[in-house]
């Protein structure tokens, strides 16, 4: 087998999403698997919709994800250049080599003749498909339509009797007719490539070993197989990847949750714990373990691919953030919750940042609940709400005296101050615990009271309590 080679090709046409996303982490764990090189080529053939800012955007997010490229438009390579748009050149010399093989001509059909065709054909209890009409125009008739103005867009002419079969790598074997294909265009009347035509081209003269893209291409592969096949290209080994549902079961969509990852990185979702969703969701691991990019190329084998369309969990996918922030380091930690740059970490005293990591980061998902918790601790910003109010007052009456007395001789030794409270009121589990939380922290779950004590101290402590005493009714 040749170098494995992967490649991800989008249209810069927007940014990209949870779908074309996980395409791209598969390919290019694919090709770090096999120690290949995996690809960056843009497909921007659409020239109005394609925008620069979304190929730049593209860029950094494939690099937030860990996808770095070998080759591709900002460093070059062998085969390039890596944007469509600047490979006219190219798909003129494949154009004409068709015409020379005989397996491409000019269409003038309008549309209107094309719709009428279909209607016919519909009405006959055939599938549409082009009916040929131009395939045998003299050349007299094509230098006349020409002469008239018209232009022609070019079509790829199928081999009638032609059967096309090829093993999909994650859908199996699949069975194609060219008879139910018709011929299809390859150049649209402006001159520009089709997606059909440039993407096949791309993929063989870039010598990609290897293709995992979405579902909804399964159909294109037959008609890019044909046009390899016609020009002598070595095609490359196709996997159709299941799209991902949402809750509705139709393909994801902004409206059932699916994020772009401009969002998921400013939200402050971290790249790893995205990663370990992704890979997952359509692709088994044997073990669940929290992975490295590195570690998810190891174990990636394109066997475990599913051909059943995987449902987007957001639930799923907070576990791995929750994980992938249990194993963060205190620096990194750090670094994380203060990219958000809405909060300064200034109100965090340096001695007390070790203590406040480790209290906080069991009960951080993302940046903004640390600075919710440091608020709470070094911002006085905190409150107690209506409900946790009422639910107060179903509190020993002694309560916040007792607790005041036993901080008084215990100071922010909040582990003693719960033990003196339990001895002197014989009050136990939520009847001990939620006065106690809401009263120093407006919180009724949280971090370790013992650490909370270090990070409050004794003052802050004690004017707390003496607070709660007057929400008591
Ligand atoms: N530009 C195409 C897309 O974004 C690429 C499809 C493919 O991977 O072949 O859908």
């Amino acid at each position: 087998m040749h170098t494995v080679k992967t490649r991800f090709a989008p249209s810069p046409t927007g940014l990209i999403h949870l779908g074309n996303a996980r395409t791209a982490l598969f390919s290019a764990l694919l090709a770090k698997h096999f120690q290949g090189t995996f690809l960056l080529r843009i497909e921007d053939t659409d020239l109005e919709r394609s925008k620069e800012e979304y190929t730049l955007a593209l860029e950094h997010d494939l690099c937030w994800m860990q996808c770095r490229w070998n080759e591709g438009p900002d460093i070059g390579g062998e085969y390039g250049p890596y944007w469509q748009s600047e490979r006219e050149a190219i798909y003129n010399r494949y154009y004409k080599k068709l015409e020379e093989l005989g397996r491409a001509y000019a269409c003038f059909c309008s549309e209107e003749q094309l719709n009428i065709s279909r209607k016919v054909q519909r009405i006959a209890g055939q599938a549409p498909r082009y009916a040929g009409t131009c395939r045998h125009l003299s050349e007299s008739e094509r230098q006349q339509k020409l002469a008239a103005g018209l232009k022609p867009v070019l079509r790829f002419q199928v081999d009638d009797g032609a059967v096309i079969e090829f093993e999909d790598l994650v859908k199996g074997k699949q069975k194609f007719l060219a008879s139910d294909i018709g011929d299809f265009i390859i150049r649209r009347a402006d001159g520009a490539p089709t997606f059909m035509f440039c993407n096949a081209i791309d993929d063989a003269f870039m010598h990609v070993t290897h293709v995992l893209r979405g579902e909804d291409h399964l159909t294109n592969t037959p008609r890019q197989l044909m046009i390899l096949q016609a020009l002598s290209l070595e095609a490359p080994i196709y996997g159709h990847i299941s799209l991902i549902l949402g809750s509705d079961g139709a393909p994801l969509s902004k409206r059932t949750g699916s994020k772009s990852i401009r969002e998921l990185e400013e939200l402050g979702w971290l790249s790893d714990s995205v990663l370990n969703y992704l890979a997952r969701l359509g692709h088994y691991y044997v073990d669940n373990d929290f992975m490295s990019f590195q570690q998810l190329a190891e174990k990636f084998a394109i066997n475990n691919l599913s051909s059943s369309s995987a449902k987007y969990d957001p639930q799923q996918m907070l576990y791995w953030q929750k994980t992938g922030v249990a194993q963060l380091s205190n620096d990194a930690f750090w670094h994380w919750i203060s990219s958000d740059d809405q909060f300064s970490p200034d109100i965090i005293p340096a001695a007390l940042r070790d203590t406040f990591i480790q209290a906080v980061k069991p009960n951080v998902i993302f940046p903004k609940d640390a600075w919710h918790w440091a608020n709470i601790f070094f911002a006085n910003d905190w409150l107690v709400n209506p409900a946790q109010e009422e639910s107060l007052q179903t509190t020993n009456p002694n309560f916040f005296n007792t607790a005041l007395a036993a901080a008084d001789t215990h100071g922010a030794d909040l582990v003693a101050v719960v033990n003196a409270i339990k001895e002197n009121l014989g009050v136990k589990g939520k009847q001990l615990f939620m006065p106690l939380r809401i009263a120093l922290t407006g919180e009724e779950h949280g971090p370790e009271l013992a650490l909370i004590g270090q990070l409050l101290g004794a003052e802050k402590i004690k004017q707390r309590l003496n607070d709660a005493t007057l929400l008591l009714k």
